[in-house]
């Protein structure tokens, strides 16, 4: 019964759904979102703050519910990490991300895609093979491809993602540990996993300028990533001075408001084309 409660309330919100029995349909409708891709993907542009230019997209899941309207992630994330449904989604995503890679390709884009990956995949040994086939069907090279993984997803148990990260590195995907500093502390995780990239969450980067332990914790981790090699993402990026500050301290890519909010795909290409384009 307390499942079936959470369940109800990471999908409907109290007073949205009139019809009831929301609790027990929330299995068999993300089921039915899934296999008749009512799941929207989004798209959020990274920049490269030496050259300025577009380097990726993080690929940001929405549900086009037929009754509900548009779900943001929060909505039914929690839900299908709970009921099993996350490994089929996660796949759905991967696909479509991986298909619209292609296509932007053919247009003559490079657009290298960042997805975000639950702790369940990583503790499925099965999971390099599944993202192979998915890059192989598409024609994409690996590199085009980042997994955005937690830190408690490691945490969980740390020998099995250990082995499903090292899997993934060694096929050339690239592998970026994502909100840093929110979760359980894993500093000596970061050195030991085969990561290639730390996103700074953005509680630290969104106040930076005006909360003093925000901005310290940002250069700390800063530092902490450049020693170990890792290139830094700093999500969240809302104004233009975080911005410039994040440039003097060496940062490497950017996200955030700043640069765009997550846009559908057609809406990402007219973005990239730019304002002076037809
Ligand atoms: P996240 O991976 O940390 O994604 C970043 C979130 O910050 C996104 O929220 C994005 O829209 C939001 N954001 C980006 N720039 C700014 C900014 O400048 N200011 C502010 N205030 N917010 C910004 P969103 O799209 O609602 O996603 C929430 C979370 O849902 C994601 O957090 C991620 O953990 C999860 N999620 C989304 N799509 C997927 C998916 O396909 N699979 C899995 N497993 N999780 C997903
Ligand atoms: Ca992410
Ligand atoms: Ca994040
Ligand atoms: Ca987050």
């Amino acid at each position: 019964a307390a499942k079936r409660a959470r369940l109800g309330t990471s999908v409907y919100e109290p007073g949205l759904d009139r019809h009831g029995a929301a609790q027990l349909t929330v299995i068999s409708d993300l089921r039915r979102a899934i296999d008749q891709a009512e799941l929207v993907l989004h798209y959020q542009p990274k920049a490269d703050l030496r050259t300025g230019t577009v380097c990726g997209a993080e690929v940001l899941c929405r549900w086009q519910h037929p009754r509900l309207g548009l779900l943001g992630p929060d909505r039914f994330i929690p839900a299908a990490e709970e009921t099993g449904l996350i490994e089929p989604l996660t796949q759905y995503v991967l696909d479509h991300a991986l298909a619209q890679c292609h296509a932007w390709h053919l247009s003559g884009w490079e657009v290298p895609v960042s997805v975000n990956v639950g702790a369940q995949c990583l503790h499925d040994r099965t999971f390099p093979e599944q993202v192979a086939a998915l890059l192989e069907h598409h024609g994409r090279p690996a590199r085009v491809l980042t997994l955005e993984i937690t830190e408690s997803a490691i945490i969980a148990d740390p020998h099995r993602a250990s082995d499903v990260l090292t899997r993934l590195r060694d096929l050339g995907v690239r592998l970026s540990i994502d909100d840093f500093g929110t979760g359980y502390s894993s500093i000596a995780y970061l050195r030991t996993m085969p990561v290639h990239e730390m996103k700074i969450d953005r509680s630290f980067t969104t106040n930076m300028r005006t909360d003093s332990s925000s901005g310290a914790i940002t250069r700390s981790l800063l530092g902490l990533a450049h020693n170990l090699e890792l290139e830094v993402v700093a999500e969240g990026v809302e104004d233009e001075e975080t911005w410039a500050v994040l440039a003097a301290l060496g940062c490497d890519i950017v996200q955030g408001y700043c640069l765009s909010k997550p846009l559908p795909a057609d809406e990402f290409a007219a973005w990239l084309r730019g304002p002076d384009a037809q």
